[in-house]
């Protein structure tokens, strides 16, 4: 049985995020989507916020599971004998970004494959940073991300 890890820091959930974890829970028995918090990022949602949007979107994948994670990716997949660490990749700078990663943590532990799979099309200009900038002045994120998440960037984040 293959367990696999998908973490990020889901501030807050896109629809490009819902389309990696569905087609990374056709791949893999079972997948842990694990919310972090990226040191260098400052967060809009609390972590147990953005673990509810997760889950509000994943009831119908019964192989898919959230929880929190805010220590060492390698050591979590080690402790719940995960061995594939899923990450996405829009475009070259993504890619500079999870090579690096992606041989560190393999020099972590060398059980543990990274493996990427490709942004759908329509998503491949979706991040979380961007859509808090649209939603700061007000634009329509009904196509980029699940209902909840846009009513909760608007209440959170829309100027006055
Ligand atoms: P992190 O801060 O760890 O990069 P993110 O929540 O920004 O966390 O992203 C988590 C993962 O999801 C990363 O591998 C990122 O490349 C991927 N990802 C982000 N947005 C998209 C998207 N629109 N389509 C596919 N993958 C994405």
């Amino acid at each position: 049985m293959t367990i696999a890890v998908f973490p990020g820091s889901f501030d807050p959930l896109t629809n490009g995020h819902l389309d990696l974890i569905a087609r990374a829970s056709r791949m893999f028995d079972q997948l842990v989507v694990a919310v972090g918090q990226n040191t260098s990022k400052r967060g809009v949602f609390t972590a147990s916020e953005r673990v509810a949007f997760i889950e509000a979107e994943i009831k119908n994948l019964p192989n898919v599971t959230v929880q929190v994670e805010t220590g060492l990716t390698v050591a979590f997949m080690k402790s719940i004998h995960a061995t594939v660490l899923v990450r996405g990749l829009r475009n070259s700078t993504d890619f500079e970004f999870e090579q690096g990663i992606a041989g560190m943590n393999r020099t972590l532990d060398a059980h543990i494959d990274t493996v990427c799979l490709m942004a759908a099309p329509k998503y491949q200009f979706v991040s979380s940073s961007l859509l808090k900038e649209v939603a700061q002045f007000g634009g329509d994120l009904t196509q980029l991300v699940p209902p909840a998440v846009a009513k909760g960037l608007r209440e959170r984040l829309e100027r006055e």
